[in-house]
């Protein structure tokens, strides 16, 4: 069933047991855009070939015009899909690019409220959400959830792929369903999710895809050798993919957080949270939100659209 809350949400579609909301509406308005313009924004046109005759001679040039106010009033905004943005760093993430203009549909396993929230504040800042609850490790729901975007906004340009949980335990005491449920959603999950978009990407030959992999899939860490080894598989996937997707204008890129200020890091306790901070030069815990700067950055700045297949750690110089 449509998962409704308030008079603002009004339900799309339901199939099984996801959940959409549509959170309606609000005006599109280019010049509020957040410090980044959209991917898609045009900024500068190159009208090329346009021919003429001087001194008998006739010449082929080519005219770059400067980027106009015009040309950005009738830009698209871009829609996103942010997997897991009911809290933490995709929480962060769908609010800076609602905040940036984009259309953002913000998915979740459980905490249907948080989302309706999350979808309250991208309208709030201009911006419009749709909330989808669903399994990303599941090829149905992902399947329903990219049609929950096409039935909606008809595209999808930008994919976050952040839903990811933890299972630790020593090797030695881990349980084979400790190991499956983190590989099946922190690496099946991103993998289904990539599939299907850049299926819908390839169509416009344009889009950005951002997965969230960690430091621990660098560097490893003890008590996490299922996290660890998905997030190691995040990277080798991220960088086949954009190998595979390059001449289609799909740019893939991974990045791999240090400790982040989350419900994931709140489970730490004090001692191990006092060597944590040793380790990082910085001497802090990052904040979601300065994750989603660099998610925003990766997937709207036009100066990110030469970046492709690279893994940028954010982690206060713990790995270096
Ligand atoms: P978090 O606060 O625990 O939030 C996890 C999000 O994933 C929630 O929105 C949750 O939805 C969603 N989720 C869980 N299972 C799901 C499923 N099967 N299908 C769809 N969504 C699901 O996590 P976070 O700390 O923000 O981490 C986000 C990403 O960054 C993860 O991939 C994590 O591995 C990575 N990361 C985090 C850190 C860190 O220090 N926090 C460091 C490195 C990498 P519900 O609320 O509905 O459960």
């Amino acid at each position: 069933m449509a998962a409704i809350s308030g008079a603002l949400f009004k339900p799309l579609s339901s199939s099984g047991d996801q959940k959409i909301s549509v959170f309606r509406q609000c005006n599109y308005i280019p010049q509020k855009m957040g410090s980044f313009q959209p991917h898609n924004y045009v900024g500068s046109q190159c009208r090329s070939l346009r021919s003429f005759t001087s001194s008998g001679v006739r010449a082929q040039v080519a005219i770059v015009e400067q980027p106009s106010i015009e040309v950005a009033q009738n830009v698209e905004a871009s829609v996103a899909i942010v997997t897991g943005a009911s809290r933490g760093i995709g929480k962060a993430t769908a609010l800076a690019l609602g905040k940036a203009g984009c259309k953002v549909l913000i998915n979740y396993a459980r905490s249907s409220k948080e989302a309706e929230e999350v979808a309250k504040e991208v309208e709030a800042c201009g911006g419009q959400a749709l909330t989808f609850g669903g399994d990303v490790s599941q090829e149905a729901d992902v399947e329903s959830m990219m049609k929950a975007a096409i039935d909606a906004w008809g595209t999808v340009d930008i994919l976050v792929n952040n839903a990811g949980i933890t299972r630790d335990g020593l090797l030695m005491r881990m349980k084979r369903a400790q190991w499956q449920d983190v590989i099946d959603l922190n690496l099946t999950g991103v993998y289904l999710c990539t599939q299907a978009a850049a299926k819908i990407m390839m169509k416009k030959k344009k889009g950005r895809i951002i997965n969230i992999t960690s430091v621990v899939g660098l560097i490893g860490n003890a008590g996490q050798a299922n996290y660890s080894a998905a997030k190691a598989g995040v990277i080798g996937l991220t960088k086949s993919v954009a190998k595979e997707y390059g001449s289609r204008g799909i740019n893939v890129n991974a990045i791999a957080p240090g400790f982040i200020a989350s419900d994931m890091t709140a489970k730490l306790g004090e001692d191990i949270e006092k060597k944590l901070l040793n380790a990082i030069p910085l001497g802090r815990y990052g904040q979601p939100e300065e994750v989603a700067g660099l998610i925003e950055f990766l997937a709207l700045h036009p100066a990110a659209s030469y970046i492709t297949g690279q893994v940028l750690t954010i982690d206060g110089g713990m790995v270096m």
